[in-house]
């Protein structure tokens, strides 16, 4: 066991809007300066900080648009996100709850504040993370997974430490229940304030952290404020989060695909012929039909 040591500390840039109804920050690769290479399989994190959003009868959202060659996985810490897409899957999801979508060979969807949320107001915190597909599963059936918060296995630390909750991959000896196409883990650390949680990745994994609430200390050096994203070196297996105050932090580590990337807007393949015909097969109807 080698200790695994963060490499850069990020705050939260400013935010942009997705649609009318994400206000995000985005971290991968948008902030990290280095493509979508450097996090791979972890291509895109869009992060909707904690805002408030006044009621509106009318759900904000993004309207129909498609993604082809990889997965989009939503977890929701605040507010209700309703989903539709091409391939006949739709569902809502609320706090704690998890949405991964494949969008493998090609869907059209839209996302939006779900509408009894939306006519209320309120909290909205969200994480958006694309993963990346390999070469042989980009053209795949779209698959849809909707994973609930009673779902999500749960990890309880000792001495009332908190909990890790696995959504995907494993912590100690707990399967997270995600089906994932490549070695991915996943998970949501709730810590109570004073205690820590140690964490083993292979060393040549991507793995980072961001702080969803609280201010942690990673290896009892370097202090995590809320909303910011650690990225971690590749120099050894293990590091362990310790809570200043009660936190949640989503850590995030996977096997990296070892395949070019060749990505456009909401399609990532391994070739540019590959974008032109994922746009040629969208022009000529191939993600079926969502209406607006
Ligand atoms: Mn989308």
């Amino acid at each position: 066991m080698t200790k695994r040591t963060i490499e850069r500390i990020i705050a939260p840039p400013l935010p942009h809007m997705v649609g009318d109804g994400f206000r995000v920050h985005n971290f991968i690769p948008g902030s990290i300066h280095s493509g979508m290479e450097r996090m791979n399989p972890f291509i895109l994190l869009d992060y909707g900080s904690k805002h408030y959003f006044q009621p509106s009868d009318k759900p904000r959202g993004v309207g129909v648009h498609p993604h082809r060659g990889f997965e989009t996985v939503t977890i929701a810490y605040h507010g209700r996100v309703a989903h539709h897409d091409s391939a006949g899957n739709s569902g809502v999801i609320g706090e704690g709850d998890v949405q991964w979508m494949t969008a493998a060979s090609g869907v059209l969807h839209k996302e939006y504040h779900e509408q009894e949320f939306s006519r209320a107001g309120g909290d909205f915190q969200m994480v958006q993370l694309w993963v990346n597909l390999p070469a042989k599963d980009k053209m795949s059936k779209p698959k849809y997974q909707s994973i609930s918060k009673e779902q999500i296995s749960r990890y309880e630390l000792p001495e009332n430490g908190g909990t890790v909750e696995i959504i995907a991959g494993q912590y100690m000896n707990v399967l997270g229940p995600a089906f994932t196409f490549t070695p991915v883990h996943l998970q949501n650390v709730k810590l109570n304030p004073g205690a820590s949680a140690a964490f083993s990745f292979p060393v040549a994994y991507n793995t980072a952290l961001l702080v969803i609430e609280g201010l942690i200390k990673v290896n009892s050096s370097a202090p995590v404020e809320a909303n910011h994203f650690a990225m971690f070196k590749h120099d050894g297996d293990e590091f362990v989060i310790e809570a200043n105050e009660k936190s949640i932090i989503l850590v995030m580590s996977g096997e990296p695909i070892p395949e070019p990337i060749a990505a456009y807007g909401p399609f990532v393949m391994n070739t540019r012929e590959e974008l032109v015909q994922a746009y040629q097969d969208m022009e000529n109807g191939k993600f079926g039909q969502l209406e607006n």
